[in-house]
């Protein structure tokens, strides 16, 4: 068998570590295969497509991860449920995407013990707000989608397909300002907005008043490791993670669909440290 060809597409990609993931999970597996990183711009999907099926498989990330279903032969239920798709396996005529950003979450949130339970408040609309939606209401939590007011448009498509396909769920939207203004407790706040990621790391996307409200957090940005939300949350003493390790369990997953991979715990703990070094380092580089 050949060395195998795997990417990652979106725009902007220059600062992604999926490449530096991807290939250390290739070696640990001892899989003879490469992980390029692909800039795509805006408008040139179309086009990119043809190149793409070359590869064995590609991850999909910003601003790809709907706008790639059309292209793809089959989806597997829950891409197709969450109408978002994060991985894609070629075969030599056909091509099947699915979604590990469920499942990269709900590992990540048992590694740092965080409870998936109670009042959940999930910022953002977009992809990886709709996976920890979907995943909060069918875990039965009491599921708040919050975004500012100009996109509760989307909030409300997110939602009326959670309910369309979920049994019963307690879901409902509201606006930051919202939920500012309110002062109930949260069991559990997860960013899933980009307010915070490098280069505007003096931003966070809800007050400290609110943080102190929380029993725990999860930003799903992990470059800086630190964002402003985590270092609210660690001053105030709230259990919280970053988006490391949900990068790591969701590429894990690709590599299980891509290649039947499994991997060993002590390989994955090195994994984790190293890439928070590479982290830190493409920090001092730039
Ligand atoms: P996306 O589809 O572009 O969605 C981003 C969401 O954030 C949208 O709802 C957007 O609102 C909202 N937003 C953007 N700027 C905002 C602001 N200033 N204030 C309030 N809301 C704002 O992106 P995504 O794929 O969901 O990714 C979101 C974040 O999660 C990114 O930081 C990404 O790196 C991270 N992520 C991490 C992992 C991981 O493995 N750790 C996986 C997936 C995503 P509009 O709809 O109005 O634009």
């Amino acid at each position: 068998m050949g060395k195998k060809h795997f990417a990652l597409i979106g725009h902007p990609v220059s600062h992604s570590v999926s490449a530096f993931v991807n290939n250390q999970l290739f070696k640990f597996s001892d899989i003879d295969a490469d992980y390029d990183v692909v800039d795509i711009p805006p408008m040139d999907l179309s086009n990119a497509y043809t190149l793409l099926r070359r590869f064995d498989g590609f991850n999909v990330t910003i601003p790809y991860k709907q706008s790639i279903i059309s292209y793809l032969d089959s989806l597997s239920i829950k891409a197709s449920t969450y109408n978002s798709v994060n991985t894609v396996k070629n075969c030599e005529n056909f091509s099947k995407g699915y979604t590990t950003d469920p499942e990269g979450l709900i590992r990540a949130l048992e590694l740092s013990e965080i409870p998936l339970c109670g009042k959940v408040v999930v910022i953002g609309a977009g992809g990886a707000a709709r996976a920890a939606a979907y995943e909060a209401a069918i875990a039965g939590c009491d599921t708040i989608v919050s975004v500012r007011t100009e996109s509760l448009g989307h909030a409300a498509s997110l939602i009326g397909d959670v309910i369309s396909s979920v049994t019963a769920p307690q879901i409902s939207s509201c606006t930051l300002d919202a939920l500012i203004d309110n002062d109930q407790s949260i069991d559990l706040l997860i960013n899933a907005t980009p307010v915070g990621m490098y280069p505007n790391v003096d931003k966070c996307v809800v007050p400290e008043s609110l943080v102190k409200r929380c029993k725990s957090v999860f930003d799903m940005i992990y470059n800086p490791l630190e964002t402003k939300l985590i270092k609210i949350a660690k001053k105030n003493g709230i259990k919280c993670s970053n988006g490391l390790l949900m990068l790591i369990n969701q590429a894990i997953c690709a590599h299980n669909i891509w290649t039947g991979s499994k991997f060993d715990l002590s390989d994955i703990r090195q994994l984790i440290v190293d890439t928070e070094q590479k982290i830190i380092d493409n920090f001092k580089t730039v």
